[in-house]
């Protein structure tokens, strides 16, 4: 999404504005001056389009406040030229919930087009609205119709569209919430495959570019929730590395180097004084030994300010901690000592190992279940009996595959 501009704040909820929305306002304005419709159009038609983003506005509002129910915080409404999104804080994987807060959105557009109706009754221009276009006559026919296709086009079961979260939601109940995804997913790229068939019969340019939209939502949609199934509610010390190497700030690059090619360590904690000052990683390593040479001390050439996680935070919010400060590996940190690693590499080879024994699991009728609890502390480790690392309990997971 890059960057937008903030136009404006509607119950604590930032509305934002993508530059290339504006293009579309000009775009629209042009095309009607360049027709040979006149100013007075182009401004009539810009100020409908207009009112139609105001009603997107209230379709992102439903899903925020609809969260909100459920106290989950919108971070923002951004509005870009194919409609809008509401960035909630997280996605409930309650389907009850997700159930909710999905259909909360087309909801407002089926109010709102249930109102016009009503005006429209009362006014006796009903038969006006035997002519189902967008594009001119009456304004509150246009409306209408307007309310009905983002209803419409939003119940599309696939994601990115709510119609695939009321999907998933409604095959959640069933079970997991993982499985529910991948179908739903599937589901959807059939129906972008079918889209895209009947865009090139057509032929039509818009039908095929909603089919690549959709496509790639599903694909996002499967892929992030994988994850999110995957990780969520595990502890960071369940899934961090235990066994490591760390350096200390007055030792010269050339010893990080010994050990680094020693084993498979790539990022090196630093420690003074028993308390974690940094993390050198591999790329600042590299850079620093082309520039400085292997002579220099790690104090020299490792970024200030590393932040740290504790065992007990969930593995989503460390990650996001890993991707906003840009790096590859996190201290972890408890009551000011350290006590292991959290690497990108480590939560990839954590989740194939899961996979792998829940696999394993299906195929012989149950079996104990493997699960990170049972993790053993090796000599060296933190110290502390594993099911005391990290019990944060307010996210269920379950690591057997049983049902959410
Ligand atoms: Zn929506």
């Amino acid at each position: 999404m890059g960057w937008s501009w903030r136009i404006g704040r509607i119950a604590g909820i930032d509305v934002r504005v993508h530059p290339t929305f504006l293009i579309l306002l000009a775009w629209v304005g042009l095309t009607h001056v360049a027709a040979g419709d006149g100013w007075a159009a182009a401004v009539r038609e810009i100020g409908f389009l207009l009112l139609l983003f105001g009603i997107v506005v209230l379709h992102e509002f439903g899903h925020a406040l609809a969260a909100q129910r459920y106290g989950i915080r919108t971070r923002d409404i951004t509005l870009l030229p194919i409609g809008g999104i509401a960035r909630l804080e997280r996605i409930p994987e309650e389907p009850r919930k997700e159930l909710v807060i999905a259909l909360a959105g087309p909801a407002v557009n089926v109010a709102l087009a249930a109102g016009l109706f009503g005006v429209l009754l009362l006014g006796s221009r009903t038969d006006a609205l035997a002519n189902p276009t967008l594009f001119d006559g009456d304004l509150l026919v246009r409306l209408f119709w307007v309310n009905v296709w983002l209803a419409g086009f939003n119940m599309i079961p696939a994601f990115p569209m709510d119609g695939g979260r009321v999907l998933r939601a409604l095959l959640a109940f069933g079970g997991d919430y993982l499985q529910a995804t991948r179908v739903a997913a599937g589901i959807g790229q059939g129906i972008a495959l079918l889209f895209g068939l009947v865009g090139l019969l057509l032929p039509s340019p818009l039908l095929i570019f909603v089919a690549l939209f959709v496509w790639i939502g599903a694909a996002q949609e499967g892929g992030a929730a994988a994850v999110r199934a995957a990780l969520g509610g595990v502890p960071v010390g369940r899934a961090m590395v235990r066994q490591f190497r760390s350096v200390a700030p007055e030792d010269p690059l050339s010893v990080v180097v010994a050990v680094m090619l020693d084993g498979f360590q790539q990022d090196f904690p630093v420690v003074e004084g028993g308390r974690v000052v940094g993390m050198l990683d591999r790329t600042e390593l590299v850079t620093a030994l082309r520039e400085h040479g292997d002579h220099v001390t790690v104090a020299a050439v490792v970024r200030p300010k590393c932040p740290t996680v504790h065992p007990n935070e969930p593995v989503e919010a460390a990650m996001r901690v890993l991707a906003e400060a840009g790096r590859q590996s996190l201290p972890v940190v408890r009551d000011g000592k350290l006590v292991g690693m959290l690497t990108a590499d480590n939560l990839g080879e954590f989740l194939t190992v899961r996979d792998a024994l829940r696999e394993w699991k299906s195929g012989h009728g149950g079996g104990r279940p493997w699960s990170p609890w049972s993790r053993e502390v090796r000599p060296g480790g933190d110290g502390s009996s594993p099911d005391t690392v990290g019990r944060t309990g307010q996210v269920r997971v379950e690591l057997d595959g049983g049902t959410r």
